[in-house]
């Protein structure tokens, strides 16, 4: 076969030397490898040192890396019956013993490997009852004459893959056929010279052939450096050009005034001095409103750092300028919350506000219609009852939605009619991320950030407590009570099961009410009827009660000042944003704050650290980063709903954070006209653009 037909990216699998229609097929449906191009850019999902053999003694910890041991097998055990059976043996290595497990392909395995025969296993070993287990390793015979290899990638299979018999080896061998029909250094290249120089990039001839055959570590690091600046570049790219566009074309109101309300509100209203984030977010805001185009802006700020207030003030702007605002909540409490403060502040000022939720009755529903209608309601405060067909502002201006990750571009566009004005939009969270990351996966926001919190707060101290402690834990909760103070108890919500949530949320109250007779306890849980809900709620709130035994439905509500203990049952089930974000219902008066996570003895040590960072640290941003870099972002709340796919193939947006940064700047001058290319190098993007995301960009347009 002609190698100028197999370097064509677009010359089927099926061709290729060890390939064929069969495996075509189940290349194509598995894991969507159509194209000897495809296939080349299948990366190793994980790399092995095979350069040498462990001995068992030499492992350690818990949990080893991909590894390799040599020996033999010293007999084999069926264990179980049906298909819980299993088949066990136990391997030496002349020295020590390990044990391999198998679930699957049982028989055929008993038959295959013997006894007195030396096989190299290849695996990843854990330590489990006492001894060293490997489930499912590798197996090859050993062989003396093969010289030691290095680094091996170790590609990523399906299941069905595995069971029609594919292994990371097949996968080896068929790159290979592939790599050495190419000639050295004919892979055209995908980024533009003038890049590649800049940033000292590895061509990507050399990059390709390091990612699946590695010649040094040093090498698979530049490898995969190009790799990931690449992929992010591109993601950039797109991004950036993506939202430019959406910024020439929607109109917003244009705000000019910062009129009497504002000042009014600023100079005699609001309580305390703003801190100097709420101050420069505000002018972020300012700023955006006066530019002609339509406002989507994303504000960051931890529990507690004052959102509420700033979304207030940019309310007031659209008053000013003559029109009306929305500020929508995910739930009913924290819309009743919300509601209850933006009164409190509007009315000195004349505001006319109103709250809408699913349990508005029809009388109040028409009179709130009215109001809106004539315009004597100028601020609305709701919960997705907003986005009802039938709520009709006369003009809306400003929406602030809080809680981001429950609302997605879909139901923002639904804030206003086909062919109006758009209304300015401010969506706020407090489940921040690094800033970069922020603006890559809300592509089309731009961000704000509070990064302070109000002076005079008593950091929470927290605590992680096992079951066995818990009277310890009660006598401190009982000493708080004493002084006056409230408590939370959270209980995970568990989402295959709304029932169990609620039956361990329901002994904790009960168990709570034995242990503290006389004192009031309110439950709330996921499964009540929003008024039974919002009444224990109320009754925690006026202090009636001293403490709330809930499921995680207060996640994102209520302010209690008064509460001073938060203690949350089964910590190691939540994420850490989650617990943040829980922990965040105390400490909000000037009393000092505990939070006790509660937890089961035997939780893992990746348990106890991941939870230990709760202990050592309350800001935010760290918690967020070392929870996404934990879980990775695709579990990110809002990912689902940026509206762009990511489909990320070798970087990663938690981790790789620097070189977001860095792929983010190239392609913001590159659009900027600070970066020139020659005719070449644009054709290159626009190829590349067009083969990742089916478009290209019109660079006459740019600079
Ligand atoms: P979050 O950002 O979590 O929504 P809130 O808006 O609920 O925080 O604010 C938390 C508390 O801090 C509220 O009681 C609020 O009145 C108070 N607060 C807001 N801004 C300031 C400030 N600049 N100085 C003092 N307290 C403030
Ligand atoms: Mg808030």
């Amino acid at each position: 076969m002609s190698y100028l037909l197999l370097m064509n990216y677009e010359l089927s699998i099926k061709y290729l030397k060890g390939v064929g229609e069969a495996r075509a097929k189940l290349l194509a449906s598995e894991l969507d490898i159509h194209t000897c191009g495809d296939l080349l850019q299948y990366f190793p999902s994980k790399y092995v040192d095979r350069s040498r053999f462990y001995r068992i003694r030499d492992l350690y910890g818990t949990e080893m890396p991909h590894i390799q041991i040599k020996g033999q097998f010293v007999n084999f055990t069926k264990e179980g019956e049906g298909h819980k059976q299993r088949l066990t043996a136990t391997f030496t290595d002349g020295e020590r013993l390990c044990q391999v497990t198998w679930f699957a392909k049982i028989q055929t395995i008993a038959n295959m490997y013997r006894p007195g025969v030396v096989y190299v296993l290849f695996g990843k070993p854990s330590f489990k009852y006492n001894t060293w287990q490997f489930v499912h390793p590798e197996i090859e015979v050993f062989d003396p004459e093969r010289p030691p290899q290095g680094l091996r990638g170790v590609y990523g299979l399906t299941d069905t893959l595995r069971k029609r018999g594919f292994t990371t080896r097949i996968f080896q061998t068929l790159t290979s056929n592939l790599l050495d029909s190419i000639p050295i250094g004919s892979l055209p290249e995908t980024l533009p010279a003038e890049l590649m120089r800049e940033r000292s990039l590895m061509p990507l001839d050399e990059a390709i052939r390091n990612m699946h055959r590695p010649v040094s570590t040093q090498a698979l690091q530049k490898a995969t450096e190009r790799m990931k600046f690449e992929e992010l570049f591109y993601l950039e790219l797109h991004i950036l050009e993506f939202s430019r566009r959406r910024n020439l074309q929607l109109q917003g109101h244009v705000f000019t005034k910062v009129g009497p309300l504002f000042n009014k509100f600023y100079s005699e209203v609001v309580p305390f001095p703003l801190t100097g984030a709420q101050k420069r977010v505000l002018k972020e805001i300012r700023e955006d409103m006066r530019t002609g185009r339509q406002m989507n802006r994303l504000l960051q700020g931890d529990v507690g750092s004052g959102k509420t207030l700033v979304a207030f003030m940019t309310m007031l702007l659209a008053v000013d300028n003559g029109k009306q605002a929305a500020l929508m909540a995910p739930t009913e409490i924290l819309a009743t919350q919300h509601a209850e403060a933006l009164a409190k502040w509007a009315e000195p000022l004349g505001i006319g506000t109103a709250l809408l939720t699913g349990s508005t009755r029809a009388k109040e529903r028409r009179r709130i219609a009215e109001g809106l209608a004539d315009g004597t309601i100028h601020m609305l405060v709701g919960t997705h009852a907003l986005i009802e067909d039938a709520v009709e502002f006369r003009d809306l201006g400003v929406a602030v939605i809080d809680e981001q990750h429950r609302f997605g571009v879909a139901q923002r566009a639904r804030l206003w009619k086909k062919g109006a004005v758009p209304p300015h939009v401010l969506v706020m969270t407090a489940t921040p991320i690094p800033r970069t990351l922020a603006m890559t996966v809300y592509g089309d926001l731009d961000v704000s950030v509070i990064d302070e919190l109000p002076p005079g707060r008593k950091p929470i101290q927290t605590w992680l407590r096992y079951d066995d402690n818990r009277n310890e834990v009660y006598r401190h909760l009982w000493n708080e009570i004493q002084k006056g103070r409230q408590a939370y108890i959270v209980y995970p919500l568990i989402q295959e099961s709304e029932k169990i949530d609620m039956k361990s949320a329901e002994e904790g109250y009960e168990r709570i009410r034995s242990i503290f007779p006389g004192v009031g306890v309110s439950l709330v849980h996921g499964r009540m009827k929003p008024a039974e809900k919002d009444y224990q709620m109320q009754k925690f709130a006026s202090g009636e009660t001293k403490i709330l035994v809930a499921t995680t439905v207060i996640e994102v509500g209520v302010n209690v000042p008064n509460a001073s203990v938060m203690i949350i049952e089964n910590a190691e089930r939540f994420g850490l944003s989650q617990l943040h974000q829980l922990r965040g219902r105390v400490g909000r008066g000037a009393e000092l704050s505990f939070c006790i996570l509660m937890s089961k003895h035997q939780i893992g040590q990746e348990t106890k650290k991941r939870l230990s960072i709760m202990t050592e640290t309350t800001d935010g941003f760290l918690i967020s980063e070392a929870d996404m870099k934990l879980r990775g972002p695709g579990d990110m709340e809002g990912t689902q709903q940026s509206g762009i796919a990511f489909n990320l193939k070798v970087s990663n947006l938690a981790r790789d954070g620097q070189i977001v940064s860095q792929a983010r700047d190239a392609a913001m001058r590159l659009l900027d006209g600070k970066m020139l290319l020659t005719p070449q190098g644009i054709a290159i993007l626009n190829a590349e653009l067009q083969r990742r995301f089916a478009r290209s960009i019109d660079w006459s347009r740019i600079s």
